[in-house]
């Protein structure tokens, strides 16, 4: 193995809300590239469903991995996380903004705790994140910084002025913060998916979905792996001359 290779298996990769869908197949991908991984629930009643997660990725990739609970939408929280993680593997190298919620509605529909939950978990938990790390990231002179935002959040949806909201405010804070952190060895992009297949997108009633799918070029919905396999990239060290983009993986989504 040469010395370049020595140096991307010995990072470390935070994802947020990894219990499940795109958050899992991420861990799992940074895992199979030799990255440790911290993996992290919202709260302890999924605790120990992630510790078992954490124990099979663990097993199968040959890497440290562990489960961390906390609600990234306080900021006690999400610095607490940050500081378990640095306490179990010494150094976080990749931060993955995963966690995210939806209530969606129509405006007239749509309250007001509606709308500030998902602000509060979409925009403010990933700003909590990225505040936590960049402290440590900043003193390593090296970091990786990828947000989940959505194609959403770039054409919008009706039914989700406050997921839309939550994820093109994603988007400008990638730009904005990517332009602080780059003198510093730290990359900050964002991904933008289309439609995923996984329980967020599985809630769809049928017509829609298929109705959906006409409109990717495509032809199906994304895995998401095909989310991973872009997170993957960016989160590696020969990406490390690419921040401040928002990459879409949508099969080709007409808007
Ligand atoms: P999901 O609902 O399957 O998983 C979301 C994860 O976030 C869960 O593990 C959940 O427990 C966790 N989470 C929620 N609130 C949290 C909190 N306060 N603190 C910590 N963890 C929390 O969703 P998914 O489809 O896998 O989506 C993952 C990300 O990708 C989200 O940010 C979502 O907005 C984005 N995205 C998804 C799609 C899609 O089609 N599925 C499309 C575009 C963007």
């Amino acid at each position: 193995m040469d010395e370049s290779a020595q140096e991307v298996s010995t990072r470390c990769a935070l994802v947020t809300g990894s219990s499940r869908g795109i958050g899992l197949a991420i861990a799992r991908s940074l895992a199979e590239t030799g990255c440790d991984v911290a993996l992290n629930c919202s709260g302890s009643a999924r605790l120990p469903a992630l510790e078992e997660t954490a124990a099979e990725i663990a097993q199968r990739f040959g890497v440290q991995a562990t489960a961390f609970a906390a609600d990234i939408s306080k900021p006690e929280e999400a610095k607490r996380l940050v500081d378990e993680a640095l306490a179990a593997f010494g150094h976080i190298d990749i931060l993955v903004n995963n966690a995210g919620i939806t209530r969606d509605g129509s405006i007239v529909r749509m309250t007001e705790q509606d709308f500030d939950d998902v602000i509060a978990v979409n925009l403010k938990g990933a700003f909590n994140c990225c505040k936590a790390v960049a402290r440590p990231m900043m003193r390593q002179r090296f970091g990786r910084i990828i947000s989940l935002s959505s194609v959403v959040g770039i054409y919008g949806n009706a039914g989700q002025v406050n997921y839309a909201a939550s994820k093109a405010g994603v988007i400008g804070m990638t730009k904005a913060l990517s332009r602080e952190l780059v003198s510093r060895g730290i990359t900050v992009n964002a991904v933008a998916p289309g439609f995923i297949s996984t329980d967020m997108t599985d809630a769809l009633p049928d017509r829609q979905r298929a109705l959906l799918v006409e409109r990717i070029g495509c032809g199906r919905l994304g895995t998401p792996e095909d989310v991973a396999n872009v997170v993957r990239f960016l989160a590696s060290d020969g990406a490390g001359y690419v921040t401040g983009q928002v990459i879409c993986v949508d099969g080709g989504l007409q808007a």
